[in-house]
């Protein structure tokens, strides 16, 4: 069985899912995808759909709480994800200092964002601007 890889966020979903229901011998809702993972109950929703789609999870239609794993893999027999989230660059257009994220999580991404932004809020033209690197 040959199953598409994920991206790392979905596999960061996916390895959530499969502990949680190991531990507690359900499936979490997406508001516990979404707390766990520091992201939207959308973006959570989102990662659901990926991973039904893509067949590691199923799902009954018009049943919220009606998930099941479809498949179990340990973190070794996960595919490996094709492309890593590029690294992000931020650039303050006030000091011109620039630094780079590496945004392996959401949450990781929004907490150095907002360091950034708290750290030249006092810059001449306080404006800082991601961008991905290439
Ligand atoms: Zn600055």
């Amino acid at each position: 069985m040959r199953l598409e890889a994920l991206t790392a966020r979905q596999t960061d979903a996916y390895r959530f899912v499969r502990d949680f229901a190991a531990a507690n011998r359900y499936l979490p809702t997406q508001r516990q995808i979404a707390e766990a993972l520091g992201i939207s109950p959308t973006t959570a929703r989102e990662h659901i759909a990926e991973l039904v789609r893509k067949g590691y999870l199923g799902q009954h239609h018009h049943e919220t709480r009606g998930m099941w794993l479809a498949v179990e893999l340990t973190d070794e027999e996960l595919p490996e994800p094709p492309d890593p989230a590029p690294p992000v660059e931020f650039t303050c257009r006030g000091c011109g200092a620039h630094e780079t994220a590496d945004p392996q999580s959401v949450a990781a991404f929004h907490r150095f964002a907002k360091a950034f932004q708290e750290k030249h809020a006092r810059c001449p033209r306080p404006i800082c601007a991601p961008a991905e690197v290439k």
